[in-house]
């Protein structure tokens, strides 16, 4: 078939097949794995050594969980929610992010009586029907991290601080934290009625989604990127300067607490984060724009916030204070280093085989190396000398094991230093601890 034949074939949508990925949602695959894995394996490193300790919930959870925690009227539950309907009969949906699955669990299991706050983490995909482009996918990925049961404006500060080093792990170093408090149930109705005031008189200016989000989400206007919005945006009432007593002290307290980390900040007022639980601190970082950089610069990394209601949303009789961070693994990882997880290893010695009884034996001889901890490339479906060498020049490891007709009767091996071409027999049972010797020699 020729190559546009095989393309026409692909792109078909058809219910025959060749099938495709869902739209929006990726295979990943080789490098990319370890890429994802890299980087989850380093952020709960950090988050360890912060204190927070691992949680995982299902993808699935009561569609309430969601339409309730998140709330209606916010794109993630009306247009985003991928909802299904059980063969029993309940209603399902796919997580589209980690917060109220892990405030759902914090309750189901009892956890108001631990010793507070309670500090959680917790990674893997997420999925949001939303349109697909650069940096957004439908099945996303995110490192996640929760402090649950302390209105301490301490833990706003330190999610920030492991979000920051997580980032500075990944290579992301030139950052811009932006934060804003949104206040709370006394002060937050004044501000939404100062907006909306603002806002009515300036409906005939804005977008359509504007006029949409005046309706059902008057705090989400603010979140309108539309160039025909922008200037309106600018001039809108600032939450800020609404701040009751008590949430104007919280906020002090975390720009403080950043100061005293020698974290930088900018106040943005026209960040609200649309999710209804959100009260008090904002934030979000974004990577810092370069003039003629790619697309991905300036792109949001991950946000969060605290959330002091939605513990007496999802049930609890007592208020659950808490705060969190989203990293969006995606974005990090395409603009970072890409960070080696400690499974993957790279290969020592190269290991070639000739004829047919070698072949047979070849299994043994990995498995022996296997068990000794000592990392193996080799090619063991090729039968040529040339060939196997071949790879393991162009692979540069430095050493090779030879195993042929002889070294199987003898129970030994060939080992082949790849630079100077000076080879050693060597038997099988010492074999492990000579390349561990040589390894080491070979460092210094
Ligand atoms: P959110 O959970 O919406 O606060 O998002 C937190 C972070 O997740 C964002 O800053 C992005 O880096 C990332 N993110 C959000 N939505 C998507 C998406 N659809 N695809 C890829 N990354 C996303």
């Amino acid at each position: 078939m020729k190559k546009k034949e095989v393309k026409k074939v692909l792109t078909r949508k058809s219910l025959e097949g060749p099938y495709q990925s869902p739209k929006g949602m990726r295979d990943l695959i080789g490098e990319e794995v370890y890429n994802y894995q890299g980087f989850f394996e380093k952020a709960a490193e950090v988050a360890i050594y912060y204190g927070f300790t691992p949680i995982e919930t299902p993808i699935l959870e009561q569609e309430e969980v969601f339409v309730r925690g998140v709330g209606e009227g916010t794109d993630i539950v009306d247009k985003e929610l991928y909802t299904l309907r059980t063969k029993g009969g309940d209603k399902l949906a796919l997580r589209p992010e980690f917060t109220a699955s892990v405030m759902r669990a914090y309750l189901e299991h009892g956890m108001q009586s631990l010793p507070q706050p309670v500090m959680l983490y917790s990674s893997g995909t997420l999925y949001r029907h939303d349109k697909p482009q650069r940096g957004r996918y439908r099945e996303l990925r995110q490192f996640n991290l929760e402090i649950l049961g302390s209105e301490k404006a301490i833990n706003d500060a330190l999610v920030i601080k492991v979000f920051i080093s997580i980032l500075s792990e990944a290579g992301i170093k030139e950052i811009q934290l932006k934060l804003n408090s949104i206040g709370d149930k006394d002060c937050r109705p004044n501000y939404r009625r100062e907006l909306v005031n603002y806002y009515r008189k300036n409906l005939g200016k804005v977008c359509v989604d504007c006029i949409e989000r005046f309706k059902t989400n008057p705090m989400r206007l603010l979140d309108c990127k539309e160039e025909q919005c922008q200037e309106i945006k600018s001039k809108a009432p600032d939450s800020v300067s609404f701040l009751c007593e008590p949430c104007k002290r919280h906020f002090k307290e975390v720009l403080e607490y950043l100061e005293g980390m020698d974290i930088e900040y900018t106040i943005d007022h026209t960040l609200v984060r649309g999710l209804d639980y959100y009260t008090r601190t904002v934030f979000e970082i974004a990577s810092k724009q370069k003039e003629g950089s790619d697309i991905m610069s300036g792109l949001s990394l991950g946000g969060g916030g605290r959330y002091d209601y939605l513990g007496k949303v999802l049930g609890s009789n007592k208020p659950v204070p808490a705060v969190g961070v989203a990293l969006g693994a995606d974005r990090i990882i395409s603009s970072g280093e890409k960070l080696t997880p400690r499974i993957v290893k790279k290969p020592k010695v190269f290991f070639i085989q000739l004829g047919y009884e070698a072949k047979l034996k070849s299994v043994n001889v990995i498995e022996i190396l296997r068990e000794a901890r000592i990392p193996l490339a080799h090619s063991i479906s090729k039968d040529s000398l040339a060939s196997q060498l071949a790879m393991a020049e162009k692979l540069q490891i430095p050493f090779t094991i030879i195993l042929g007709q002889r070294e199987v009767i003898d129970n030994t091996v060939i080992v082949r230093d790849m630079e100077n071409r000076s080879q050693k027999s060597i038997s099988l049972k010492e074999l492990a601890v000579y390349l561990k010797e040589i390894k080491t020699v070979a460092k210094k």
